[in-house]
């Protein structure tokens, strides 16, 4: 996540003090509809909408066979198909979902199905399955219900827990290890309008509809238990295994659907609805958006980047694809390929700098003077956050802090190397001044005393420390650490101590008072 409120744009000309927040131009500010003269619009629920649980939901709950038989490799380069049928055991999920949204409405709804096969990973028996609705989450401009669930043929009505931020499915039968279970639920999400200045991740904004995490996502188990845990504000919420999606939206016909993964089928279904289907290759989420975008796209590589943009934002189109163009390029070649056959950029007004999912990127500043930035971060999140999981509550440094100094490297490939450091300088002098620099990069989102604080150490401090580690390791070793950490971790989960462990792998040397000083117990990074 870009979180633009309390960041800084680093413009080059410009340096602003850390209290300093960017002034909000009338067209970064997303209009919030004026409630009070401004009709609702009629929202139809389709008639099997149930807001309450009830077993008579139980003849809409039959799995869906039809999107079983996917080939999950088209959302992928031919060169890392095989990636496609090497995690047997990942979760799969395939969902169908009804939207119902036009861009001049406030409210929207989504519902539908989710067919969720999920195989025990851990050497004892499991009684029950977690399933988290996080567009129950504060960040979400959403409420979401779901449940009953049909696990295998046995109608099972969940435990809610953290105040509907979680379902708890006891199991019928206790599942043992590496056996699967196969349950399917509806679920519905009322959705609401984002309203200036409180930027959300799931929500209406200036005519366009983003939905990520829409539907009950598996979490993940962390020493044996589920780490289920409600997101403190600010920062990014989810952590999830990478699992397999199939997901078939319908919506307005008028109207783009734009999705994490790659279409492979789309058909008009009924006057005004077209029916799309998405595959994912493996990827640890799914986001969609809706809206009236133009569209324009770009080879970077083999990767196709489309950039998703609303008419009144179209003369970014090429400032977009020339940024995600050098970064993805960039990135390919010192971290390692992204394997996915495209990235979607989208038009996401006001959704804070930017938010990363997995294959598509939402930019919420388009129109605005400072679009670069959050294009080459949120671009980078798709190595680090998204090929590279990590945690994003406990351990957010390990996506943002290196998101962010992979601005640095872009600056300085595509501007040259003074531009790298003199954004660094920037950053450096941003944390120099502010209140107790000594503060480790190493804390939890809910950790920080403020979010300002959180963003100054995670992502600008944590760039730094990135800088720290390329400085004592030296070009070469330092980018063939990433390199390596990108090739174990790859669709997996990394943790601090694994990143150090690399890095020391890489170098040969003990890199503990380097650690300590910048990620675990902080200290004095700056010269007496
Ligand atoms: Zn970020």
């Amino acid at each position: 996540m870009f979180s633009r409120k309390p960041y800084i744009a680093l413009i080059f000309s410009l340096l602003l003090s850390a209290c300093s927040l960017v002034p909000l131009t009338p067209q970064m500010i997303p209009t919030a509809p004026a409630e009070s003269t401004r009709q609702r619009a009629t929202i139809v629920f389709p008639p099997t909408f149930t807001p309450t649980i009830s077993p008579t939901a139980i003849p809409t709950l039959l799995p869906t066979p039809s999107l079983l038989a996917m080939d999950q490799s088209a959302a992928l380069l031919p060169h890392f198909a095989e990636d496609a049928l090497a995690y047997p055991e990942a979760t799969s999920y395939e969902i169908e979902i009804s939207v119902q949204f036009n861009p001049e409405d406030t409210l929207a709804q989504i519902s539908g199905l989710a067919r969720i096969r999920f195989t025990n990973p851990l050497e004892i028996d499991l009684p029950d399955l977690m399933l988290m609705l996080w567009p129950n989450d504060e960040q979400y401009q959403s409420t979401m219900s779901a449940g009953p669930v049909l696990v295998q043929d046995k109608l099972v009505v969940p435990d809610v827990r953290l105040d509907g931020l979680a379902l708890r499915v006891d199991l019928p039968r206790s599942l043992p290890p590496n056996e699967m279970v196969d349950l399917t639920l509806p679920f519905t999400l009322e959705v609401g309008t984002m309203h200036s200045p409180s930027p959300k991740r799931l929500g209406i904004t200036q005519g366009v509809l983003i939905a990520p995490t829409f539907y009950p996502l598996v979490p993940r188990i962390v020493n044996g238990e589920w780490d289920v845990e409600t997101a403190p504000p600010n920062g990014d919420t989810t952590n999830s295994d990478i699992a397999f999606y199939t997901v078939k939206i319908t919506a307005s016909s008028d109207l783009k659907v734009v999705a994490s993964g790659m279409e492979v089928s789309s058909r008009l279904v009924e006057a005004g609805k077209q029916q799309v289907t998405y595959v994912s290759g493996p990827m640890r989420d799914f986001a969609f958006a809706v809206g009236a975008f133009e569209t324009q796209s770009r080879k970077a590589g083999d990767v196709v980047l489309n950039a998703w943009v609303l008419p009144e934002h179209t003369e970014d189109f090429d400032k977009v694809l020339d940024a995600a163009e050098i970064q993805m390029e960039l990135l390919g070649e010192r971290i390692g390929p992204y394997p996915y056959t495209e990235l979607d950029i989208v038009d996401a007004p006001g959704a804070f700098g930017g938010i990363e999912y997995p294959g598509l990127v939402y930019i919420g500043t388009m129109g605005t003077s400072w679009v670069i930035e959050p294009t080459v971060h949120e671009v980078a999140h798709q190595w680090f956050y998204g090929l590279i999981g990590d945690d994003q509550i406990h351990e957010p440094w390990l996506d943002e802090g290196i998101a962010t100094f992979a601005t640095a490297l872009y600056y300085e490939h595509a501007a040259g190397l003074g531009q790298g450091t003199g954004f660094l300088s920037n950053l450096r002098s941003v944390v120099r001044d502010y209140p107790e620099p000594d503060t480790p990069i190493g804390l939890g989102v809910g950790e920080y005393a403020s979010p300002s604080d959180y963003t100054i150490f995670v992502y600008y401090k944590g760039a730094l420390f990135l800088e720290a580690l390329r400085n004592q390791l030296g070009d070469r070793v330092f980018f063939e650490f990433l390199s390596d950490f990108f090739q174990k971790y790859r669709y997996g989960f990394a943790s601090a101590e694994d990143f150090q462990d690399r890095a020391e792998s890489a170098c040969g040397c003990d890199l503990d008072t380097l650690f300590d000083l910048w990620v675990y117990e902080g200290g004095n990074i700056f010269e007496p």
